[in-house]
């Protein structure tokens, strides 16, 4: 389908919005009024500008508080609306928003509204321009698109139609089934937006939480289906007022808004029609993204990290302490791979090599993760049908070449399957009898990600579209110096989770990591044990640092989970933290954190617990948070 995007759902100034826009792969936009009035210079070289980059202008908005006044407030808004039509035909904008009335004294006589959109229509056409009427969610007579259609109806004038907005139809309660009933060719424009169910009020929402389709948990698969089924085949455009693209990067905005859109029609194309006219689905008349299918993820088969010379020593003996044992070294490079039960850790400090281009950056870090999959090269298809780079590194001879994109933070996702994954190992040279230990850990658990402000819900979409995994509920943390969001995404099989945390304030835990890392990272990996009082007193024996937790904690879970006297005194000595969760029960502790880049978590999941532990954040972050001041204290000593 036609994609736009009004210009009010970027940062930035006009003409950088629409560079971003003309970039991300739109075909048009729509002006935003105040996006004209910050703009220095003649409207015609924002016209001339857009056509350079093969941008229409397809709306301009908004118009408001225009219908059901009295004749005298008429007359004075058709005089306003003359002064709109003569800039919109220096814009070549052919269509103009007009959204329903949220003054006090509006009449509430639909014939008045009709018969004064009406009129505004024979203006607008002798400009050879049309109208669209939208119904606001909070308008003061009209909140629906079916009360809007009732007097675009009754108007009856071949250049008033009515536009619809996904937001103001999903953000109320009522029915919309209706929608897949009305008249196609009178619909002259479709927005697009999507947002959290927040239990306030439609206004509030709409102006600090509107999100692209895919990021918040409104229907709109099922908006733009019934859509549709109207025979509707003009562009889908997003308009979004959201904090978090307020402060994100115009670029970076404009291709996370494309990606949502196309994520959107194969989601209509493939998904069962839930509500509205599925008989009318036979009038579709537009093309649907249609990528290769979401790969299957079968869990990690790899995380490879970076480090320099100086770091190998320190962290190759971090994780001897672990258990993990050195299985062998690259044939051609600066690379070593351990491992323990199904866990594979890759050390790469390679010269020259990605790795070393995101150590200099990123410092020791997690700088790939490989994803076992059914189809690797379907997986890097359907990245790349997403706008996804794909990497390709340096190839030594007869060594693997691992299908591989770069994430949104920066860092690769490998894509493995059954034939790579028998061949990996064949590029090291393995020491014999290297594995064959019962192994202290056995899996990878989660790998928890820190992103930069305003991200979480692009990343959040980037992992839905690109590699088909589904998004947890939402938590907020507290850590002593603020707030952190978190939202997990995982596989259906929990084989692959990834906690994805965002800090509002810059000293908390989360927000150090993202300006430590210079950009999103991994802070912590965690990997399952069958036994944590065994890791725990394995990992003590070997010497590695662990996090302490303050005696008090324990009181507190004594008295919250009722647990005996003995089994509270071994996690206790083991600075192990507990959750619950119906008959679900969660262990896990924390080493101190390499570097101040990254730390490893133990868990143990009993009898179903399917969470992170999340109640025992705070006391974490405190701890990691009170580590830290003791270390800048003894610096200071
Ligand atoms: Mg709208
Ligand atoms: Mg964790």
């Amino acid at each position: 389908m036609r994609k736009s995007i009004a210009t009010v759902s970027l940062s930035g100034t006009l003409i950088e919005k629409l560079e971003a826009i003309a970039a991300a792969g739109f075909d048009g936009v729509e002006i935003f009024e105040n996006d004209l009035l910050f703009y220095n210079g003649p409207v015609r070289d924002v016209r001339r500008y857009a056509a350079d980059l093969g941008l229409s202008i397809d709306l301009f908005q908004p118009f408001r508080d225009f219908e059901g006044v009295s004749d005298e407030q008429h007359k004075r808004n058709l005089a306003r609306a003359e002064r709109k039509f003569d800039l919109m035909g220096e814009l070549g904008a052919p269509l103009m928003l007009v959204c329903s009335n949220v003054g006090t004294d509006v009449s509430d006589d639909d014939a008045r509204a009709a018969a004064q959109l009406y009129e505004l229509a024979e203006h607008a056409a002798r400009h050879q321009l049309k109208i669209g009427y939208e119904a606001l969610s909070w308008g003061t007579r009209v909140r629906t698109f079916d009360h809007a259609w009732r007097i675009v109806e009754t108007a009856n004038h071949p250049h008033l139609g009515l536009i619809l907005d996904s937001f103001h139809t999903l953000a109320l309660p009522d029915d919309w089934s209706s929608l897949a009933g009305l008249p196609g060719q009178r619909i002259f424009f479709v927005q697009l937006a999507d947002a959290p169910r927040l239990g306030m009020t439609p206004l509030t929402l709409s102006r600090h939480f509107r999100s692209f389709p895919g990021q918040g948990d409104f229907d709109v698969p099922g908006f733009l289906r019934a859509v549709l089924a109207t025979g509707y085949a003009g562009t889908i455009s997003l308009e979004i007022f959201s904090d978090e693209t307020r402060s994100a990067l115009p670029r970076l905005t404009a291709e996370d808004a494309f990606r949502s859109l196309r994520f959107l029609e194969e989601q209509v194309r493939s998904e069962p029609a839930r509500q509205g006219n599925t008989s009318g689905m036979m009038r579709r008349r537009v093309e649907l993204f249609d990528p290769p299918p979401p790969p299957v993820i079968r869990g990690i088969r790899f995380v490879e990290f970076a480090v320099d010379q100086r770091n190998e020593e320190p962290f190759a003996v971090l994780l001897g302490q672990l258990g993990f044992r050195r299985l062998g070294r690259h044939r051609s490079k600066e690379v070593s791979l351990f491992g323990q039960g199904d866990i594979r850790i890759v050390v790469n400090r390679e010269p020259d090599s990605f790795a070393e281009s995101y150590f200099l950056m990123h410092g020791p870090s997690v700088c790939a993760l490989a994803l076992e999959t059914n189809d690797a090269l379907a997986a890097l298809g359907r990245a790349e049908a997403y706008g996804v780079a794909r990497f390709d590194g340096r190839i030594g001879p007869n060594e693997l070449a691992i299908p591989a994109i770069r994430s949104d933070a920066g860092s690769l996702i490998y894509f493995s399957d059954h034939e790579i994954a028998a061949n990996f190992e064949t590029d090291f040279e393995v020491e014999p009898e290297a594995a064959s230990r019962s192994p202290l850990l056995t899996r990878i658990d989660h790998i928890a990600e820190a992103l930069p402000d305003g991200r979480l819900d692009s990343t959040v979409l980037f992992y839905r579209a690109v590699l088909g995994l589904e998004p947890e509920a939402s938590v907020v943390l507290a850590d002593p110096y603020g707030l952190v969001h978190s939202k997990a995404v995982s596989n259906c099989e929990r084989t692959l989770r990834m906690p994805l945390n965002i800090s509002e304030s810059r000293n908390t835990v989360t927000a150090r990591s993202v300006s430590n890392y210079a950009g999103a990272g991994v802070h912590h990996i965690a990997l399952a044990t069958d036994d944590i009082l065994a890791a725990a007193d394995t990992l003590k024996m070997r010497g590695a640092e662990i996090l302490r937790i303050p005696v008090n904690y324990y009181d507190d879970i004594q008295a919250r989970f009722g647990l005996d006297d003995k089994r509270l005194d071994a996690l206790r000595d083991a600075n192990i933290l507990y959750d619950r969760d119906g008959d679900g029960e969660f262990l896990h502790f924390y080493t101190m954190p390499f570097q101040d880049r990254f730390y490893f978590e133990i868990v143990q999941r009993l009898g179903g617990y399917d969470s992170y532990g999340a109640p025992n954040a705070p006391v974490r972050m405190a701890a990691l948070a009170a580590t830290r001041m003791s270390a800048r204290d003894l610096a200071e000593l």
